[in-house]
């Protein structure tokens, strides 16, 4: 199989082309669905026979090696869902005793995994201040393994001081992960900078039609050579047909996520510059507190952004509901913009204290940017605004 995932191609052709089939079966220019179970013997390693509970089928193959060349690693391996990459690459590199530094905000799931799952094997986190790397050494244990963080934050985009989780990983012996899904591989790729294993719910941008769940683990090629053999016994693989959707969803990944980078940016100015939104969250703003870092690090500022309206809870309930694009859904990186407001959906598992010292305020509206002409967007966000009584909207001038 041809991989052009050397640094000679651009990422626009990658997610075309690399890892594609040489020669091309029946001269298919698509890779075709392998929707066969196993695969006759033909003297392999017992290992690498083809089956699809092994991620050994050409269509694992070929994602592998593009998801490798877009995130700029040297193997990758797709799997059944974002959990399944996470939750297998935390099981392959703790061990009952050990220990794990985290961000103090993940996606839920993850969070959950870490609370309620790995401490019944004995294995411990520490939840750490991402801003904060002067804080970190204290919380290190003789058997901290691994630091867990991811780009961008849910639902603030917060993005955490990643050039210092990699050098304090590095001084300490830590592999480091990243939830690289807000972001993709588009607008970061977190192996450049130095981390180890970038994970990806390819559920969203990398897949980005809202029609399969899938997850990926890129890294050094021993690593998740790793990952494959702890997930050949969890099972959870993806299935061939879920694998030919996610390569054809990835063939427009870079076009659609500079599409939403920059729809996202536009709305994000608007709505900070309305007088009934009192605050805007995204890193492509001068007034996010990580901007800076951002504009250093990304590529793109990506398609997620969440805010507040002056009026609080009430005010973001009857301008949800005064949307007429937008639908109300949890989930992000699809065709159609969504929005949801995290304290009484995505975050509702937390306690209001929790959320509260997570910052996520009850009356935060989390945005994910479509694909709809960013006109149309403008124009129903500004009607959904403008369609609130003034005293529900916080307006008293
Ligand atoms: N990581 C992030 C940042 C997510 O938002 C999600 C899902 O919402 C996941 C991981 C889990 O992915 P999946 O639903 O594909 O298992």
């Amino acid at each position: 199989m041809k991989n052009f995932g050397d640094g000679r191609r651009a990422a626009s052709t990658d997610a075309v082309h690399a890892g594609e089939q040489e020669p091309r079966p029946e001269g298919a220019v698509v890779t075709p669905i392998y929707q066969t179970a196993n695969y006759e013997l033909r003297g392999e390693d017992y290992h690498d026979i083809g089956y699809i509970r092994l991620s050994t089928t050409p269509n694992h193959r070929v994602l592998g090696e593009r998801i490798a060349a877009l995130e700029a690693t040297e193997a990758a391996l797709v799997l059944g869902s974002g959990m399944a990459a996470i939750s297998g690459s935390l099981l392959t590199l703790l061990s009952a005793g050990d220990h794990v530094l985290v961000q103090d905000t993940l996606y839920g799931g993850t969070a959950a995994f870490l609370q309620q799952d790995l401490p019944r094997f004995r294995i411990g986190h520490t939840v750490i201040d991402p801003q904060d790397p002067s804080g970190w050494a204290a919380s290190l244990t003789p058997t901290t393994r691994a630091m867990y963080v991811e780009t961008l934050t849910n639902p603030l985009v917060q993005v955490a001081d990643l050039e210092a989780v990699v050098a304090f990983a590095r001084e300490h012996g830590l592999v480091t992960l990243i939830d690289n899904t807000f972001a993709s591989p588009i607008n970061f790729r977190p192996a450049e900078i130095g981390f180890d294993l970038v994970l990806e719910s390819c559920t969203k941008y990398m897949n980005g039609h809202s029609d399969i769940v899938a997850g990926s683990v890129a890294g050094p090629a021993d690593l998740v050579r790793r990952v494959k053999v702890m997930q050949d016994h969890l099972g959870g693989s993806l299935d061939p047909h879920a694998a030919f959707l996610l390569e054809r969803g990835l063939k427009t990944l870079s076009v659609r996520v500079r599409e939403q980078n920059a729809s996202a940016g536009r709305l994000a100015a608007r709505l900070e510059a309305h007088p009934a939104v009192s605050v805007v969250h995204y890193p492509g703003l001068a007034s996010h507190a990580q901007h800076e870092r951002a504009a250093r690090l990304f590529d793109g500022f990506g398609g997620m952004m969440s805010f507040e309206l002056e009026g609080g809870v009430d005010a973001a309930e009857a301008f949800i509901a005064a949307l007429e694009i937008p639908m109300v859904a949890a989930s992000l990186g699809g065709p159609e913009s969504l929005v949801v407001r995290p304290a009484a959906a995505v975050h509702a598992g937390m306690s209001a204290e929790e959320r509260a010292k997570a910052g996520i305020r009850d009356a935060l509206i989390r945005f994910s940017t479509g694909l709809e002409a960013t006109e149309d967007l403008a124009a129903d966000l500004d009607r959904a605004l403008a369609s609130l009584p003034r005293a529900v909207a916080g307006l008293t001038a």
